[in-house]
């Protein structure tokens, strides 16, 4: 009996009537060898039509593969199943004493289709969640099993790659040892007056700092600040400190937030903004955002300051945060330190689309690459002018899938076909 199968926000329903589960790697690798299209679908926490195999598409889950998570404590590294999620992965590398170095503002996505996409944290000098990636373990469209690491020429393509290389089955990661974070929430930065020296200042006070901004006044209505309890407490100037817990988005309850108020806690229940238990961010949503160099931050936010009548309506939250350049090709932070202007919108994506449109202007002097996981209208000719090694990207899809089976309506967008 035909399934309905839609992503986590609700926005998209995929085409294909069924969600096809193998319980072994054989069967997987027999079915991805015996259909002529395929797509992996992670968590589902995308935006867009990136998992979508299609009507005549077969798309596939890994959650009924064993849950792999084997820890190398002598090597610091752990290698993870395809459909592994963050929380699951964390709390066993943290068992062993050992920690991943950053993570997204959730624990609840997997590992496989946050590093696909491009997935990050903040920090100054935190790459993107695929920067810890150290070998891929693909089923290829012909069912082999191909494994790409550091050190192969294709390595630079095979992390951050859409699904459009074949289905992970399994990642190895760098770790390092565990370490504690306390988190402190500051209220009511004003934007007036940040110039790009102070910007940089808040947001290297810490390990990793967020700005968040409902962009109904020029300013920032919390900054999150995670400091490692093995490093120097943050002087914060800038901002009072807050006097209850917050959720970052408005009117939402602060329970399903990671302690705040400077409480230690281990890595993997701080770097996170929401606790694995609860929803994460508000539930009913759609998210953009746009990843641009680091030394435009000031001269971006005041872009976007200049269309807040515009965005402020249709917006739940805006999220500032930063990431370290690194070298995967389709990552949005590729070659450059890099500012992300995140934004959690109403799901309403009648009314969103055309302000994602807009803010997409105010944002294009400044080469922003849009998040490949979420909402957004940038057209092929504008990527490839962002992405220098895009080309090289069309040629790893082309030379692994000469067939296209996994080159789903997205991948054709993204690559100009
Ligand atoms: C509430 C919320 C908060 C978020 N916070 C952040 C944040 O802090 N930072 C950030 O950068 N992003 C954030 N995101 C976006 C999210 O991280 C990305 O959308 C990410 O891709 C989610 O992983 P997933 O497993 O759900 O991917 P899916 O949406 O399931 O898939 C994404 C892509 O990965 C591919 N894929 C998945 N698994 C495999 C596999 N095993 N083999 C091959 N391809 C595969 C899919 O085919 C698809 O192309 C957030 C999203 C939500 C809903």
């Amino acid at each position: 009996m035909a399934e309905t199968v839609t992503n986590w926000a609700g926005n998209i329903t995929y085409a294909a009537g069924e969600l096809h589960r193998p319980h072994s790697l054989d069967a997987l690798r027999t079915l991805v060898a015996g259909s002529a299209r395929v797509r992996a679908l992670g968590s589902g926490h995308s935006f867009n039509e990136i998992a979508e195999a299609g009507e005549d598409g077969v798309l596939l889950s890994l959650d009924a593969l064993p849950p792999q998570v084997d820890v190398d404590p002598a090597a610091r590294t752990v290698r993870v199943g395809g459909g592994v999620r963050y929380a699951e992965l964390a709390r066993q590398v943290h068992r062993h004493g050992l920690a991943l170095a950053n993570m997204a503002s959730l624990p609840h996505i997997s590992v496989a289709g946050s590093v696909a996409t491009g997935t990050h944290g903040s920090g100054v000098g935190n790459g993107p969640l695929a920067s810890s990636v150290r070998a891929v373990e693909l089923v290829t469209a012909d069912g082999s099993a191909v494994t790409v690491a550091r050190g192969d020429e294709r390595f630079g393509g095979a992390v951050t790659s859409l699904g459009a290389l074949g289905v992970v089955t399994a990642l190895t990661l760098d770790l390092e040892p565990a370490f504690e974070v306390e988190q402190h929430v500051f209220t009511e930065m004003p934007l007036e007056g940040l110039d790009s020296a102070t910007f940089e200042k808040v947001m290297s006070a810490a390990y990793s700092v967020s700005l968040f901004t409902d962009w109904r006044a020029p300013g920032f209505r919390q900054v999150w600040v995670k400091r490692r309890t093995d490093q120097p407490l943050p002087d914060f100037p800038w901002a009072p400190p807050a006097t209850e817990k917050m959720h970052p988005v408005p009117g939402m309850p602060a329970v399903n937030c990671t302690e705040q108020f400077g409480v230690a806690g281990p890595w993997h229940e701080r770097l996170p903004h929401f606790r694995a238990e609860f929803t994460p961010s508000s539930g009913a949503e759609l998210q953009s955002e746009y990843l641009l160099p680091r030394e435009s931050a000031v001269a971006a936010l005041r872009a976007v300051d200049g269309v807040r009548e515009t965005v402020a309506p249709v917006l739940q939250t805006c999220e500032v945060r930063t990431v370290a350049a690194d070298d995967q090709w389709l990552s949005p932070s590729y070659g450059r330190d890099t500012v992300a202007l995140h934004f959690t919108w109403v799901e309403d994506t009648r009314v969103v689309l055309p302000v994602v449109r807009r803010l997409e202007e105010a944002l294009a002097p400044f080469g922003a690459r849009p998040h490949w996981g979420k909402v957004f209208t940038t057209p092929a000719a504008e990527l490839h002018a962002r992405y220098p090694r895009l080309h090289d990207f069309r040629t790893l899809v082309r030379d692994l899938d000469p067939a296209g089976k996994f080159t789903n309506a997205f991948v054709r967008g993204v690559l100009g076909d």
